[in-house]
């Protein structure tokens, strides 16, 4: 074939109407024809991306998801049911395909209510681990409307976005964990809270995003620039999980409570249980903190979790997957150390965070507490034994100590 008679194999253009043309054993390909099969090739992959998330999902149905969330979170019974058939639900009508009748599942989105410590970014963690979506956990205390020193709503995209690796296909199907909901209530009916800019802007400003809309993001974080890059981020299928503890909403609650007993002119209700005043949460108590209706309505699965007992804390030292002591037996197994806890000293801890009010986080601390002068002094030493028992521990918790702890507690 003479030279000036090459052309595309695909679309049949001469040589002189390509910008290039690269020639294969038997054809020729130009660089509009290129293009248009890089098109292609991505399109194919987002949708395989889809159908092994699907695959994935599909093998797990609510049961299968609580089962692997018991296998890191101890008790939170209730929390545990409900997430498990938010979650379901959220991916289902992910994966939905697109219907001719008018039916639109909504949002799942979540909201917990209970003390810090009790295991609501754990939950948020593990419903992300087990999906292996990004997950990206943000404080609501450091949030501000736009224009006022603070983050814009719109860098929890930008964290989402980083959590996935920039890759924007996988950010659109992540969880958003916010922390510390309660602190954006309205101050007139939270007078706790003595920020100047006020909560209801940053409550609107977050509307926005839970609605499911498109949200431009500076990818770096910070301020829109105009020389910025900026990402559009659909948000209608990220699912969002609000926490917050909710101080003094049990006073809501229980108040209406009592004005129903009062209502209905029955005698005071003795089946309520006072140690555990959340579990009667209902979206009104929300209002009357002073979250706005809309936002309650963006978070329609509401949910409490329990307080932390000591049985429950005993078991969160030692059951879950990743549990405290058996981190500490890896580490210690690392420098060819066997460490060996006795229940005594494993009951002394419980009662020292309950004592202490530390509640599940505290556990870690006085673990490390009791063990630091063993990790500083076995490594190197020929040791391979270390047994802690409660007198060890009680030991090594020097008043000192202790008082330490009660300070930041
Ligand atoms: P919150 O977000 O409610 O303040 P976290 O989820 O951060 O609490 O929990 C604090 C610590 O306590 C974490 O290290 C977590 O692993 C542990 N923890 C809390 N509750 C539980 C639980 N129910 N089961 C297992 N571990 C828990």
């Amino acid at each position: 074939m003479a030279k000036e008679e090459l052309e595309c194999s695909f679309c049949g253009r001469k040589k002189p109407e390509t910008n290039l043309l690269i020639a294969g054993l038997d054809a020729h390909i130009c660089d509009r024809c290129i293009e248009q099969a890089h098109g292609i090739v991505i399109e194919e992959s987002k949708q395989a991306g889809n159908s092994e998330l699907s695959a994935e999902l599909m093998l797990r149905k609510p049961k299968e998801i609580k089962e692997f969330l018991d296998e890191y979170i101890i008790g939170q019974e209730y929390t545990k049911r409900v997430m498990s058939v938010a979650v379901y639900n959220h991916y289902k009508r992910l994966l939905q395909p697109p219907s001719d009748d008018d039916i639109e599942i909504q949002k799942s989105n979540i909201i917990m209510v209970g003390q810090t410590g009790t295991g609501k970014t754990l939950m948020a963690k593990t419903v992300a681990k087990m999906l292996n979506v990004p997950l990206a956990i943000v404080d609501a205390t450091v949030l501000t409307e736009a224009g006022y020193v603070g983050e814009d709503v719109e860098s929890i995209l930008t964290r989402l976005l980083q959590a996935a690796d920039y890759n924007l296909e996988k950010a659109q199907r992540g969880i958003v964990f916010i922390d510390e909901i309660d602190k954006i209530a309205r101050k007139s009916d939270n007078p706790s809270i003595t920020r100047d800019v006020s909560g209801e802007g940053v409550q609107q400003a977050l509307l926005k995003l839970l609605e499911g809309t498109v949200v431009n993001v500076p990818p770096k974080g910070g301020r829109k620039h105009p020389d910025q890059k900026i990402i559009e981020v659909h948000t209608e299928h990220i699912l969002f999980i609000a926490g917050g503890a909710f101080d003094g909403i049990e006073r809501v609650i229980t108040k209406r409570l009592n004005m129903q007993a009062i209502g209905y002119s029955t005698v005071k209700d003795d089946t309520i249980d006072n140690d555990n005043i959340l579990q009667y949460i209902i979206p009104k108590d929300l209002k009357d903190f002073g979250l706005i209706p809309e936002i309650i309505g963006r978070l329609p699965v509401l949910t409490h979790m329990d307080p932390l007992d000591a049985n429950t804390l005993r078991a969160i030292l030692t059951e879950p997957k990743n549990a405290i002591i058996k981190q500490y037996k890896k580490l210690f197994a690392m420098d060819e150390v066997e460490f060996t806890i006795t229940e005594g000293a494993l009951n002394y801890i419980v009662e020292k965070a309950i004592e202490y009010k530390l509640g599940a986080r505290g556990l870690r601390s006085l673990c490390e507490e009791i063990l630091t002068e063993a990790m500083f002094d076995l490594p190197g030493s020929g040791e391979t034994k270390l047994h802690v028992t409660k007198a060890y521990a009680e030991d090594r918790l020097s008043k000192s100590t202790l008082k330490k702890l009660k300070a930041v507690s």
